[in-house]
């Protein structure tokens, strides 16, 4: 096997993965913040995320995977300024923060379980580690914060080269200003934050800095460390965390461990999904959920091969075209994958063909990840002919095991367009479709042409003679 080479956004380059504890990789990655329901832009960091622990597992390593459920910190603005996302969101629905936190991550797990994202070995709920938090702030305090009305802050001056991640000094780095009054550095930051006098939270803890709420970078220093140990080997989110939260967590981490040490060797970032407006957001237009995908009748597994598609580094631009090509795509490689399922799996791959295919799918996915190419490595396995059935059922399996597109248990009939508008049922579509057929057969036009129009006014198009061999399709 080649090397596994991985973008670290610490150095900018390209990397050789060395695990820190040996045969073993242990991967945090910041979490979804559970205030409302994630966009499938969210999905796409998961998605990302997912498709590098496949890769470290069938590279051989035994993975430790660890996602954080943040419910309490996150701030509307990155200014410390901002309202709790939490908060603000109980307070609209006149709910409890609790009950919005449950409903949300349940909402969020259904979508990781939608696009096939393999159970992490623990998802760490924030809220369970406050006192954690706490005492990873008190070991900070004396040598790297200062207390304002407001709170206990971190002073970026006491660790090396804060911010070196988001390279804040140079054109690339975003930089920021902050709002906090008494601030002694604009980019320093809440550790904690205290209920103003007069003020109500429903989140609210006791602290040495008096009664009030962690600050957001706070949970995954304490979240990663101590389920992973300093250092640990990846840490994944968003691009947007490459400028803020992640030098933050990196120079909480320092000031905990006495060192210069970042504490993952490798921070990685996936790009964003973006609309043709521009970046998406959970507030605007027609809400982007993988549910609306789903009630539009796509399969979510088509989004997954859409950002299979692309490097995750790469910015992707949503649009329904690209996903209506994307699940046209998968549905050439499920129903080819079809007849080889009932194949009895060969215990190695042997085949040169397919041996060659693997050598050039093992590249690709060493290649920080390049899954666009081991698609294509993929499909053309798939697509073998005069080949040893249980070989190629064995090649499937452990490409499709990195790729995660559940080729062998997806079925055709799952990947049927049922959109949530439908006014009629599959089995209606069936009878009206074997009564044109018998109409067809006594040659009573008249019937069968009437029985295709009342379809068509119902929605359903007749897809008589379809390369893919479906019999018939609802509008969206
Ligand atoms: P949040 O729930 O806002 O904390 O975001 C959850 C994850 O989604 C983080 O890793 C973000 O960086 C990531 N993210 C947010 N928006 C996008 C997007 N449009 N495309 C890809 N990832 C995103
Ligand atoms: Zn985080």
């Amino acid at each position: 096997m080649t090397d596994l080479k991985l973008f670290n956004s610490l150095t900018r380059s390209l990397e050789v993965f060395e695990s820190v504890h040996a045969n073993e990789a242990r991967v945090y990655s910041c979490g979804p913040t559970v205030y409302n329901y994630p966009h499938i832009g969210n999905m796409r960091a998961y998605v990302f995320a997912d498709t590098l622990g496949r890769v470290l597992s069938y590279k051989g390593y035994k993975l430790t995977h660890v996602i954080n459920i943040t419910d309490v910190g996150h701030l509307t603005d990155d200014a410390d300024a901002g309202e709790d996302k939490m908060e603000k969101m109980a307070a609209e629905k006149a709910q409890s923060i609790w009950d919005i936190a449950r409903h949300y991550t349940e909402a969020y797990w259904a979508d990781v379980k939608a696009l096939n994202i393999r159970q992490p070995a623990k998802w760490s709920i924030a809220t369970d580690y406050v006192p954690q938090m706490i005492e990873f702030a008190k070991s900070i305090a004396d040598k790297h914060c200062y207390e304002l009305d407001s709170g206990l802050y971190f002073d970026t001056s006491t660790v090396a080269r804060y911010g070196a991640l988001a390279r804040a000094q140079t054109d690339e780095g975003e930089g920021r200003i902050e709002a906090v009054e008494g601030k002694r550095h604009a980019a320093d930051f809440a550790i904690w934050r205290k209920t103003p006098t007069g003020e109500n939270r429903q989140m609210e803890w006791d602290s040495p800095w008096g009664r009030g709420a962690p600050g957001w970078h706070l949970e995954c220093s304490v979240m990663s460390g101590d389920l992973l140990g300093f250092p640990f080997d990846i840490h994944t989110g968003g691009i947007d965390h490459r400028e803020i939260h992640h030098p933050n967590e990196i120079a909480q981490n320092q000031a905990r461990t006495c060192s210069d040490h970042s504490g993952a060797r490798f921070w990685m970032h996936n790009n964003f999904l973006v609309e043709r407006t521009g970046k998406m957001s959970k507030s605007a237009g027609e809400f982007l959920r993988v549910q609306l995908l789903i009630d539009k009748g796509f399969h979510p597994l088509a989004y997954r091969l859409m950002c299979l598609q692309a490097h995750y580094r790469s910015e992707l631009e949503f649009s329904w075209d690209g996903l209506q090509a994307a699940f046209t795509r998968l549905k050439r490689m499920v129903m080819a994958v079809a007849p080889v399922k009932e194949a009895v799996s060969a215990s190695e791959v042997t085949d040169q063909r397919l041996t060659e295919l693997f050598a050039r799918f093992d590249a690709a996915v060493s290649d920080d990840l390049n899954t666009a190419i081991a698609l294509t490595a993929l499909e053309e396995a798939i697509a073998l002919k005069k080949i040893d059935l249980g070989q190629k059922l064995l090649a499937i399996a452990q490409m499709d095991a990195v790729l995660g597109l559940d080729l062998l248990k997806v079925k055709r009939a799952d990947l049927r367009v049922r959109p949530k508008s439908a006014v009629i049922s599959e089995a209606e579509i069936e009878t009206a479709l074997a009564a044109r057929k018998e109409a067809r057969a006594a040659k009573d036009f008249a019937k069968s042409d009437a029985i295709r129009d009342d379809l068509i006014a119902k929605g359903v198009e007749v897809m008589d003679g379809d390369p893919l061999g479906w019999d018939w399709k609802i509008e969206v």
